[in-house]
C-alpha cells in the first residue's frame, strides 16, 4: 500500500538557486511537486524555475532573505496561495564564514548564526501550520558534517550543530502529529561553496577536489545530486518511520 500524501502540497526549498538547493528542488519536482525556489534575489532563482518548468513540473521564485522573519513568513504565504499548502520543507539556505575563535568578529558569528540556524527555524514555525492543518509534513535540515567540530569555522560548525538540536526537537514535537524532522549532514559536495574554500587557501579548484576525494573512502567527492537523492527519500511517504535522524551523505561514516 502506498503511504497517505495529502492532494493539495507543495515544497519549499530555501537556498535553491544553485548548488545543492538547485538538485534538491530539481528533484522534488521530478517526485510530484509544485516547489517554490526560495533565495535571496529573485532573479538568481530563474535557472532554477526555468529547468523545473521545462520538465513540465510547477515552480515558482520566491525571493527571500532565510535570515529575515517577514521575509520568510511573505516567501511560505506565496507559496502555500500560488502553488499549494508546503507540506514538505528543505532547509537548505546556509553561509559559511572561514575563520577560528579568536578571528571570528561577533558580527560574522551574528550573520552566520541567523542565515544557517535561524533561518531554518523561521521556515520551520513559518511552513509547520500547514503541516499540521495537513496531517503530514516532512522537514529536511540540511546541516554538514561540520556540526561534528570544524577548527577554523566555528561560527558554521555551530550553527549546523544547532540544527541537529532543531532537527531533533521538530521530530519529537511534530511526529505524533504526522509531521517528521529529519537532517542531511553533507561532507564535500562540488558546488560554489568548496569552490571559495579552494580559494581561500590558494588551490586551484580541480587540485583541491583531487585532495579531497583521496581522503573520501569511496573515493570521489559528492555532487548536489547526492543530497538530492537523500532529500527526496526523506520527503517520500515512504520515509513516514524515519524522523529525528541525521543522515550523513559524505562517502564514509563521520563522527
Ligand atoms: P552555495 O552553492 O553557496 O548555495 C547556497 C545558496 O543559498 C545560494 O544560492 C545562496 O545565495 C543562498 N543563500 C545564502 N544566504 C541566503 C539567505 N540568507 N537566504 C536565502 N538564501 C540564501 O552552497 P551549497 O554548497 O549548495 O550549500 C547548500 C547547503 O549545504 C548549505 O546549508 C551548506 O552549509 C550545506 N553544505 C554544503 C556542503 C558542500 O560541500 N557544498 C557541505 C556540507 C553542507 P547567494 O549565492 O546569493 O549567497
Amino acid at each position: 500500500m502506498t503511504p497517505h500524501t495529502p492532494r493539495r502540497r507543495s515544497a519549499i526549498v530555501t537556498g535553491a538557486a544553485r548548488g545543492i538547493g538547485a538538485a534538491v528542488a530539481r528533484r522534488l519536482a521530478q517526485d510530484g511537486l509544485p516547489v517554490g525556489v526560495v533565495d535571496v534575489r529573485e532573479v538568481d532563482c530563474a535557472a532554477t524555475v526555468e529547468a523545473i518548468r521545462a520538465a513540465g513540473a510547477r515552480a515558482l521564485a520566491v525571493e527571500a532573505d532565510v535570515a529575515h522573519e517577514a521575509a520568510v513568513a511573505d516567501a511560505v504565504a506565496r507559496v502555500a496561495a500560488e502553488l499549494g499548502p508546503p507540506t514538505v520543507l528543505v532547509n537548505n539556505a546556509g553561509i559559511a564564514r572561514a575563520a577560528s575563535l579568536v578571528d571570528t568578529t561577533t558580527e560574522e558569528w551574528d550573520r552566520v548564526l541567523a542565515v544557517d540556524l535561524r533561518g531554518a527555524f523561521l521556515a520551520a514555525r513559518a511552513t509547520a501550520p500547514h503541516m499540521l492543518d495537513a496531517g503530514w509534513g516532512r522537514i529536511v535540515t540540511v546541516s554538514s558534517v561540520s556540526a561534528h567540530g570544524d577548527p577554523g569555522r566555528v561560527s558554521y560548525a555551530s550553527a549546523k550543530a544547532g540544527l541537529h538540536g532543531l532537527a531533533y526537537t521538530l521530530a519529537l514535537e511534530l511526529g505524533p502529529h504526522g509531521v517528521t524532522s529529519n537532517a542531511i549532514a553533507p561532507g564535500f559536495i562540488a558546488t560554489a561553496m568548496t569552490a571559495a574554500t579552494a580559494r581561500r587557501l590558494g588551490r586551484d579548484v580541480a587540485e583541491h577536489e583531487r585532495l579531497a576525494a583521496a581522503a573520501i573512502p569511496v573515493r570521489r567527492i559528492g555532487r548536489p545530486e547526492d543530497v538530492a537523492h537523500a532529500a527526496a527519500f526523506l520527503a517520500s511517504a515512504e520515509a513516514g518511520f524515519v524522523n529525528g535522524q541525521v543522515l550523513h551523505v559524505a562517502g564514509g561514516p563521520v563522527g
